[in-house]
């Protein structure tokens, strides 16, 4: 049943179409031809079943986005009547829809105080995007031309438009690209496992303000628009920083005359634990991206939030009638808007909140009871974020070499398991269950993600590469 070791492809099959015709994120092109993707065709719950029948545990939430699991039918019929009754409206020419005004109300309601006002994208690539242009036209609105420098974090995330990607700060991601421009900068990730200052969580905030303030007057403070974090690093190892970080970066921020913007895309919607990350340190940024569980994949959709002082600048920045150049034909689309409504009704009135909640500290007790695993060198996680960071070498925190192919062995297992995570390319495991996960499902989870780890452990190949 492993679609990665089918044989013969029959003409016009799924898998020579799917070759032959369509691109995928990130993927290798070289890589998509050799190994075909494994087709999905339908889900419940916390599972997946693929083409072929077999039947997956999702442990990474789709894309850490299905924050509500699959087969929510109060969502699909929220979404079916909303196409039936108007399934499009423009939020152009003076028009707007009731599911994309009340969501908007609904988010400034949740979100960290004084985030009043919501521009609605279709995903968290152009949220970020969004967020650029905004901070831009802001100080150029308000006469400070020269700030527009940006700084993110290494590993940082946030997107792959032609602006994010440069913000993110990950290798795949510039090669080829010419990205970063010379406006866009990074300091060292708040990494407690490798940072050089060691785990101390009061060393590790420290080092993190002392680098945001050297860089900040390297390039100078009138040059800088603003610094872009992500409050638990995803995409780049869910690296969890301690306690009190996110706070201490906000307040350098204000101190250093820099705006400050929380990423919350992935973290964002209950996904560590309180609605928002930045709720958990009384944070408030002043722009926030939001995408993934805001719609929980059902349908595409993000935002951006901004203070009432962006806004206002941008607004005092042009006469009263002229128009603001950013606008996207999908902006507040009213299907996903009403699935929007549906999913955070589910979180906070639906009790997914508080079950995700009460699922965290089996699941940081799961990890952290892997850590005595051969391969496993750091177990983190905060709320049902998580990962293991896979080591050749636990003393000397040594990854396996790149040749060992260490990220495919373990989706494999992963798969043979009927375990779906993230394999990240430096062999971290990326875990993200769904919200809705039981006390059943997560030892489901563990259990198979152990065995996963034995089977990887027993492959000759990778005992070989064992210090
Ligand atoms: N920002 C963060 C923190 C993300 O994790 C992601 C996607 O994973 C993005 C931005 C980009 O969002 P999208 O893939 O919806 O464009």
């Amino acid at each position: 049943t492993d679609a990665r070791q089918r044989p013969a492809l029959p003409a016009n099959s799924l898998q020579v179409l799917d070759r032959d015709h369509l691109i995928h994120p990130v993927m290798s092109f070289r890589g998509h031809e050799k190994h075909g993707v494994t087709v999905l065709q339908s889900a419940s719950g916390m599972f997946l079943r693929d083409a072929s029948g077999h039947d997956l545990l999702d442990a990474f939430a789709g894309l850490w986005c299905v924050n509500v699991g699959y087969g929510q039918e109060s969502i699909v019929e929220v979404a079916a009547e909303q196409m039936r009754r108007l399934p499009y409206a423009t939020g152009y020419f003076g028009f707007g829809s009731e599911p994309s005004i009340r969501l908007a109300a609904r988010l400034a309601e949740l979100a960290p105080e004084g985030l009043d006002h919501v521009y609605f994208t279709l995903g968290g690539s152009d949220a970020v995007d969004s967020a650029v242009r905004y901070i831009t036209h802001y100080f150029n609105s308000t006469g400070r031309p020269a700030k527009k420098h940006f700084i993110s974090l290494e590993r940082g995330y946030h997107g792959s438009s032609s602006t994010g990607a440069g913000l993110t700060a990950l290798p795949a991601f510039h090669a080829h690209f010419d990205v970063p421009t010379p406006r866009q900068h990074t300091i060292a990730s708040p990494y407690p496992y490798r940072n050089p200052v060691g785990g101390d969580p009061a060393a590790v905030i420290a080092a993190s303000v002392a680098a945001l303030e050297a860089k900040v007057a390297e390039l100078g403070a009138e040059t800088v628009a603003a610094f872009f974090c992500e409050p638990v690093q995803g995409s780049g190892g869910v690296i969890v920083p301690p306690p009190g970080w996110l706070k201490a970066m906000r307040e350098a921020c204000a101190r250093l005359d820099i705006l400050f913007v929380a990423d919350e895309v992935i973290t964002g919607f209950c996904r560590t634990g309180p609605i928002f990350a930045c709720h958990a340190e009384a944070v408030s940024p002043d722009l926030m991206t939001v995408a993934k569980g805001l719609t929980a994949g059902y349908v595409p959709m993000g935002a951006v939030l901004m203070s009432d002082r962006i806004y206002q600048g941008i607004a005092d920045g042009l006469a009263p009638e002229a128009p603001i150049g950013h606008g996207f034909t999908y902006s507040g689309h009213p299907v996903s808007a009403a699935v929007g409504l549906e999913v955070l009704r589910l979180y906070t009135e639906g009790g997914i909140l508080a079950n995700g909640e009460a699922r965290g500290p089996a699941f940081a007790s799961g990890l952290a009871g892997l850590v005595d695993h051969p391969l496993v060198g750091d177990a983190r996680s905060r709320g049902l974020l998580g990962a293991l960071e896979l080591v050749r070498d636990k003393a000397a925190k040594a990854r396996f070499d790149p040749a060992v192919e260490l990220p495919r062995r373990l989706f494999e297992a992963g798969y043979r398991n009927g375990l779906i995570f993230r394999a990240f390319a430096d062999g971290t495991i990326g875990l993200a269950p769904a919200l809705t996960c039981t006390a059943d499902e997560m030892e489901l989870l563990l259990s198979r993600l152990r065995r996963t780890l034995d089977d990887v452990l027993d492959d000759a190949e990778v005992r070989a590469a064992l210090a």
